[in-house]
């Protein structure tokens, strides 16, 4: 089987890794970064874990804060116009999806003729060049964005997440720290955690898996089906957000070498339409998307199952895809996910929006690579 494998250059992974952040700049010959974080992460402090070694080393830099969780497009220009003000040499992204996604379109449209606009770049858009290497330092364990070619961008005019593909959204390295992930709260905790399952599970089951996205998908359902309760009753509990943050780099490599599917298809839209935070609204979508697929792709699911401890190895597979869909079910439920009447989705705008986030989700691309691929009825 052909295969193209892409990954960071560098991952600087393990407890307090954060503090390397010096040398590493020194082994990539960088030395002017410009930092794109959130808001958050000031006021929490956090982002001190990564200043102080560059202070200590005598690097200098300008931190980026006026990020917006689920980026949208304008932050990205004001992001752009920052990072031209200043002959920069890298960009550090440093926080959630959010402000490594904004890190990504910002260096993408960087390399844009100046005066681009993050709106122009149409769904779905390929983007294989960047302007600046860019290191990411992801401060949750979920999105694997540290390590994926993608960067996912709001417009929030027209409601659409534009997904954008390519080698200029990969970062050339990535510090990957848990002991950053010990400050995330329990909701958020949760709604990662269930976004890094549903990578991996995806990109397992994608029509587009290769052996190597699957190496990265066995091993990533493993750690996080045995922590994801764990971090979300016990979030000091050490080794379980070490083996989510190890768990939720390994689903980014696999799903960033194989695809997502049908939930991250839905899911952008319900995004964009109705503000849901990402992980949630895949959790929202997971048990009832891995129902309608399973008998399309039976074995994986069921060895799915027996990865992530949910089905016993002696299991038939169809029992352990059974033990599959009431294993996600009975997480959501652990782990107090909303229905979307419960987030307070309002249902006759749901269905007024319903067909449009369909056809949203189609031209994605993303349903194409599930094993039962649906048409804009199903959805
Ligand atoms: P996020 O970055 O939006 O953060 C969620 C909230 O948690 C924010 O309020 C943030 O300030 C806070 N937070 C983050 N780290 C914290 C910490 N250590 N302590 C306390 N609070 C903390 O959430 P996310 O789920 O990491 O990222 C979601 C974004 O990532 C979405 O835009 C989604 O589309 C995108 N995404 C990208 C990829 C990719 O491959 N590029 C994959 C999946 C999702």
């Amino acid at each position: 089987m052909d295969m193209s494998i892409a990954a960071p250059r560098i991952m600087d992974i393990g407890g307090g890794a954060v503090a390397r952040i010096a040398a590493l700049l020194d082994r990539l010959g960088l030395a002017k970064p410009l930092i794109v974080t959130d808001p958050m992460m000031v006021r929490l402090g956090l982002i001190e874990r990564l200043t102080k070694p560059l202070d200590e080393a005598g690097i200098g830099y300008r931190v980026f804060s006026d990020t917006v969780p689920e980026p949208i497009d304008t932050v990205i220009d004001a992001g752009v116009a920052v990072a031209r003000a200043q002959p920069f040499d890298c960009i550090i992204g440093f926080g959630g999806g959010s402000p490594i996604d904004t890190a990504k379109a910002i260096n993408i449209l960087l390399h844009a003729e100046p005066g681009a606009k993050m709106r122009a770049f149409k769904v779905p858009v390929a983007a294989d060049h960047a302007a600046l290497p860019l290191i990411a330092v992801p401060t949750t364990a979920g999105t694997g964005s540290e390590a994926t070619r993608f960067t996912v961008i709001t417009d929030p005019e027209h409601d659409e997440k534009m997904l954008i593909a390519g080698f200029g959204a990969l970062p050339l390295a990535a510090i990957v720290d848990y002991q950053l992930t010990l400050s995330v709260p329990p909701r958020t905790t949760a709604d990662t955690g269930i976004d890094a399952f549903t990578h991996a599970l995806e990109a397992f089951v994608s029509r587009r898996a290769n052996s190597v996205s699957d190496a990265y998908a066995r091993a990533a359902m493993r750690l996080i089906g045995a922590n994801l309760r764990s971090v979300f009753h016990e979030p000091d509990n050490h080794p379980a957000r070490e083996a989510m943050m190890l768990g939720a780099t390994l689903a980014g490599l696999a799903f960033s070498n194989a695809s997502v599917a049908l939930v991250h298809g839905m899911s952008r839209p319900i995004g964009a339409h109705f503000h849901v935070p990402h992980g949630l609204s895949n959790a929202m979508l997971l048990p009832a998307v891995t129902r309608y697929s399973l008998n399309a792709a039976l074995p994986r699911y069921a060895e799915a199952s027996r990865l992530a401890g949910f089905a016993r190895d002696e299991d038939a597979n169809q029992v352990a895809g059974a033990e599959l869909i009431a294993a996600l079910e009975a997480i959501n439920r652990d782990l107090a996910v909303p229905t979307p009447e419960q987030f307070g989705i309002d249902r006759a705008l749901w269905d007024a929006r319903r067909k449009a986030m369909a056809e949203q989700a189609l031209a994605s691309g993303s349903p194409a690579n599930n094993p039962a691929v649906p048409d804009a009825n199903a959805i």
